[in-house]
């Protein structure tokens, strides 16, 4: 545009450090190039439609993208002084899963890379503003699936742990997968320093079917597989996350179940998750009795179980419960 060097620099500092949302916010700028930049481009960036704040510090945002759609991402403060980011990576999800609200919505599109770098900016100032701490952990776990979305979410990574982005450590980044054995390989392949998360949330192959259709197509022995792979090319961490449903897989016969998964996968963590209802699913969460044998034979059995339980689950933001509601 027959501008100075500096220039970029300042409008790059603006749009990925700042970041603003609109040129006329770029402050350095003079008013013609502001004007000039106003005429010439536009800025897609996401920006906070909605905001809701728990009882117990869990911020939910709904995020409005610059063609209409809504995604959310939450902000999870923890007693340990940790603040998580839990972000989206598609608008809807197109794997169904049947206790999850997203998998009730149609997936619309891949959110882009730097949506998604928004959605942790956006997130690491709300941590800034109400808790005056950068965030500490990032986790991939809001709507959509992480690895259908393959390149925009790598991309976002690299952004986030650039000393151009927020320079974060990846050891801090967990995606977490339904189980699209491929990917993980492809994971393997990229050597990604990030952490992976598999939703098992059954051991056999014919539970698990019956509550995440992506089963059908990788099915658990095949994710095994495909989760050595990955460990023998990144000796990255791996965690399971079963969420416990009452009558479902909650006996000690599924445990047993676990227990054979998780011995032939160089996983370093299961984390139980209790359940947290959602209108369109039928599911219930088994009684705190049931849970806790459950974990405790476990633990018996030399596994390194931990349970999570949800936060945000007054507005709708804890594991399962992203759906854009009003609210
Ligand atoms: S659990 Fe994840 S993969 Fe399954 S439907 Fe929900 S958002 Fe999609």
């Amino acid at each position: 545009m027959g501008e100075k060097k500096f220039r970029a620099r300042q409008v790059y500092e603006w749009l990925w450090l700042k970041p603003v949302r609109s040129f006329d916010e770029m402050s350095n700028l003079s008013k013609e190039l502001r004007k000039k930049l106003n005429e010439e481009f536009s800025l897609p960036a996401l920006r906070v439609d909605h905001m809701q704040h728990s009882e117990d510090g869990t911020f939910k945002l709904r995020f409005k993208t610059y063609d209409g759609h809504f995604v959310e991402g939450v902000l999870i403060p923890t007693d340990s002084g940790r603040y998580t980011a839990c972000v989206s990576s598609q608008i809807g999800c197109s794997l169904s899963c049947k206790f999850c609200a997203t998998g009730y919505m149609d997936r619309k599109r891949n959110l882009e890379f730097d949506e998604i770098y928004d959605e942790v900016v956006l997130l690491n100032q709300l941590c800034e503003k109400e808790y005056g701490k950068k965030l500490s952990n990032i986790v991939y776990m809001g709507m959509g699936e992480p690895l259908l979305n393959y390149k925009n979410v790598l991309r976002s990574i690299e952004r986030i742990t650039s000393v151009d982005g927020l320079a974060m450590s990846p050891r801090r980044i967990t995606v977490s997968t339904a189980g699209v054995a491929k990917m993980i390989r492809q994971l393997g392949d990229d050597k990604v320093k990030f952490k992976l998360a598999l939703s098992l949330h059954a051991a056999n192959d014919q539970k698990r079917h019956g509550i995440m259709p992506i089963n059908d197509t990788n099915n658990i022995q095949s994710l095994i597989d495909a989760l050595n792979y990955f460990y023998k090319q990144t000796k990255n961490e791996i965690t399971f996350e079963y969420i416990l449903f009452k009558d479902l897989n909650d006996s000690l016969k599924d445990a047993d179940e676990l227990i054979k998964v998780y011995r032939q996968v160089p996983a370093d963590l299961v984390n139980i998750i209790e359940y947290n209802p959602i209108d369109a699913a039928r599911f219930e969460k088994p009684d705190e009795i049931k849970v806790e044998s459950f974990i405790a034979h476990l633990s018996k059995n030399r596994v390194n179980a931990r349970l999570r339980r949800s936060r945000g689950k007054d507005i709708d933001a804890a594991c399962g419960q992203l759906a854009n509601k009003e609210g």
